[in-house]
């Protein structure tokens, strides 16, 4: 069973960053190592929406790319994309379309229920729940 293994004060930081950017969605890139099942988060790049919009987000592909630099630099893997919903903390129509191109960990916070969910594509492009495990700092 795949998890994603995150800090309490990682957590934190992702709501803080959620709630400073309402109205809009904020979104970040998770850094950190990853094994067949586990990944364990252990850096946070906060990115700009530049959508800056309420129901959808945006990464720009210069910031994007900036973000692969740092994770090489760092010698960490990509684990997640994070971002925030005002609704429920799960993936939209168009999360879906773009979960597909980056088969990575999404990660999603509502600001409304204070929850976070992780999902993944599967092999057969199908979206399931994976474990978020948090751990004390
Ligand atoms: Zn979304």
């Amino acid at each position: 069973m795949e998890y994603i293994l995150i800090h309490h004060s990682q957590l934190d930081a992702l709501e803080k960053l959620a709630v400073t950017t309402l109205p809009n969605e904020s979104c970040a890139i998770l850094l950190g190592k990853k094994s067949k099942t586990k990944s364990i988060v252990q850096h946070i790049l906060p990115m700009n929406n530049s959508y800056h919009s309420s129901i959808e987000f945006n990464i720009d592909s210069d910031d994007l790319y900036e973000a692969y630099n740092k994770a090489r630099r760092m010698n960490l893997d990509i684990l997640a994309i994070f971002h925030s919903h005002p609704a429920k903390p799960i993936p939209s129509t168009k999360d879906k379309i773009f979960m597909l191109i980056n088969p990575i960990i999404w990660l999603i916070y509502s600001t409304s229920s204070h929850t976070f969910k992780a999902f993944i594509i599967d092999k057969e492009d199908e979206i399931k729940e994976i474990n978020l495990l948090s751990i004390k700092d």
